[in-house]
């Protein structure tokens, strides 16, 4: 695992807030947004899968979303109490960057929206 030092010089400012302090890009301006090719998306941090192209849509909140992760031990769910409202914060399973939240008003199969910062993920279409 990466020392805070080391991510510090590794990441952009912008990376490091969003993956490491659960800070939040502005919406609409992230590089997966409108972004739908066939690939895997993976932590920018540690490059555990977490999304494939396949659960990807457009959910009109003006970040990447998913209808679900890549496998069920991908990610991890933590309750966040912050900014008044109780949502459920993703992290990385491996690696414990944040990633966004999950809504329950997805699409079916699962009604899950995984609301994801583009600049915690990297896409790879290999
Ligand atoms: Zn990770």
């Amino acid at each position: 695992m990466k020392s805070k030092e080391e991510l510090k010089k590794n990441l952009s400012d912008l990376e490091y807030r969003v993956t490491q302090e659960k800070s939040t890009e502005r919406p609409f301006t992230g590089e997966y947004y409108k972004f739908f090719e066939k690939g895997i998306y993976s932590c920018l941090v540690c490059g555990q899968n977490l999304f494939s192209s396949e659960t990807k849509y457009d959910s009109g909140s003006g970040w990447p979303s998913f209808w679900d992760q890549i496998d069920p031990i991908a990610i991890k769910v933590n309750v966040d109490s912050s900014h008044g409202m109780i949502r459920e914060e993703i992290v990385c399973a491996n690696c414990d960057s944040h990633l966004g939240h999950v809504f329950d008003d997805g699409p079916k199969p699962t009604g899950k929206r995984y609301c994801v910062n583009s600049c915690s993920l990297l896409f790879s279409n290999k």
